[in-house]
């Protein structure tokens, strides 16, 4: 306060300085023309959640701004060429929801590769292979959860209906119902206050169960005296007559119901975001825009002539993370690999290529893990240790270890790259901060991290803190975001 002389530092204060561990928050020491740019960067995130309600959907705009930036699918590019030469940017499409893409660099690939992951499948109430019932002349869609959710926050919101169903014929057609501001929404009710006395004596993870999920989607019949069930028959007339679908076809069908809301701010000064599906969409979404950082142009003689990245630089988007990472689309298939394993075969001199130049290359990468961690919320304090946990607007969380009980099924990050990691974030002044999950034995999680650590590739969990996490609604600060995105720029450069 308008004092002329510096008041002199104590000998406390200096060695302070210079022994803490000083963790700011980032609106303090953002500069101006940053504020544009992570504004910026805010808007287009959550245009992309708008778009993106489901792994497809995330997948099927990833493919569109790769192309338009100039990929190219790595099988279409071996049919045409034989090599990939530094510049070069390929991406592999994984069945439709999974995507892994690289832009090659000047270094060998078996040099190591420097690799950012994400999920972006979001935990979500799926329909039952034979889903639509009626009862009491009501139309219900019979649903099994997925991923990790508290029932009961997933009654009395508008929900809208994603996904893709194969007609018998083989053709593709693809469900989106609630979305435009004339569409229809639906919802699963919930018991009125007024009869719940037995349900509210009950336990949190029964007062809804999981087969009280089901969805309400219609309630006006068919008209025609002699017709049975005709609340669904007229909903399934309404749905031939849209989709041209009949109701076998939901037998393999993939039906997700999804929060109708779209992105918004949250707060007075607009400084946070609220949306369904930030887990893992605002990592995904700061990853795939890190990597296309080093995309140049569409003009592929433009980028044979620019400048590529030093190392080899890839992104990996993968679905099923909130249930295992299982299946041939999930961080656990060999189909990450198998896209390395091309880089690599590509890349080098015909005849050079071998397992052991792709055991090679995997060992030598280095990977950031990059999921969303729990934010404190002073609201439940209890369950965090405030020495660890992440905080918002404190930048990106780096997360040492996973797991439960013990560290137990876990990836736990080596000290050496831990150390890595951290000098290129300060190397390049990007905030960064602790993000342990919880207190000791408060519960846990696991991310795909230990599923790059099983290729021998070095790899440590990070990510944005989210507060409500895995509900309809979660939470996110647009400058841990912004700092995210800056973060993987750094390391896929810098690495
Ligand atoms: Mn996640
Ligand atoms: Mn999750």
């Amino acid at each position: 306060m308008g004092n002329d002389t510096e008041e002199k530092k104590t000998e406390g204060q200096i060695l302070g300085e210079k022994l803490l561990f000083d963790i700011k928050n980032c609106w303090e020491t953002v500069k101006s023309e940053e504020i544009t740019e992570l504004n910026q960067f805010a808007r287009s995130y959550k245009d992309f959640l708008d778009k993106g309600k489901t792994e497809r959907e995330c997948i099927s705009v990833c493919l569109s701004a790769l192309k338009g930036r100039g990929f190219t699918d790595i099988e279409e590019f071996l049919e045409q060429d034989g090599r990939l030469r530094p510049g070069t940017k390929v991406y592999q499409n994984i069945r439709d929801k999974s995507l892994v893409f690289a832009i090659i660099g000047k270094e060998p690939v078996t040099s190591g590769i420097n690799i950012v992951g994400a999920h972006v499948d979001s935990p979500r109430i799926d329909l039952k292979p034979n889903p639509l019932y009626e009862d009491t002349e009501l139309a219900l869609f019979d649903t099994h959860y997925y991923g990790g959710i508290k029932f009961y926050q997933w009654t009395a919101i508008p929900l809208a209906m994603h996904g893709v169903i194969i007609r018998r014929d083989g053709s593709k057609k693809i469900i989106c119902i609630g979305e435009d501001e004339g569409d229809p929404v639906f919802t699963i009710t919930d018991l009125l206050p007024h009869l719940a006395r037995e349900q509210m004596q009950k336990k949190a993870s029964e007062f809804v169960g999981g087969e009280e999920l089901d969805v309400l989607a219609g309630s006006e019949p068919y008209k025609d005296a002699k017709a049975k069930d005709k609340v669904k028959l007229k909903l399934l007339s309404l749905l031939n007559e849209k989709y041209q679908i009949v109701e076998e076809d939901f037998a393999g069908a993939e039906i997700e119901f999804v929060p109708a809301f779209k992105a918004r701010d949250i707060g007075l000064d607009r400084s946070m975001i609220g949306a369904y599906g930030h887990d893992d969409r605002c990592c995904a979404f700061a990853a795939f825009s890190s990597v296309l950082q080093f995309a140049g142009t569409a003009d592929r003689e433009a980028v044979l002539r620019g400048d590529p990245p030093r190392k080899t630089v890839v992104c990996f988007l993968s679905d099923k993370e909130e249930i295992g990472s299982v299946g041939n689309t999930g961080a656990q298939s060999r189909e990450f690999e198998n896209f390395i394993a091309y880089l690599c075969a590509k890349t080098l001199e015909p005849n050079q290529y071998s397992e052991f130049t792709l055991r090679k290359a995997l060992s030598k990468s280095c990977m950031l893990s990059a999921d969303v961690n729990a934010a404190f919320d002073p609201n439940f304090s209890s369950v965090f240790d405030k020495k660890t946990a992440s905080y918002f607007g404190r930048g990106l969380a780096l997360t040492k270890y996973t797991g439960h009980g013990g560290k137990y099924g876990g990836s736990e990050a080596n000290a050496e790259f831990c150390q890595k990691v951290q000098a290129v974030l300060n190397r390049c002044n990007i905030r960064w901060q602790f993000g342990c999950l919880g207190k000791v034995n408060a519960g846990g999680g696991g991310t795909i991290a230990q599923f790059a650590a099983r290729l021998g590739v070095d790899v440590l969990d990070c990510g944005i803190p989210v507060l409500s996490m895995h509900s309809p609604f979660e939470v996110i600060s647009k400058i841990d975001l912004y700092t995210a995105y800056r973060g993987f720029t750094a390391f896929l450069a810098e690495a």
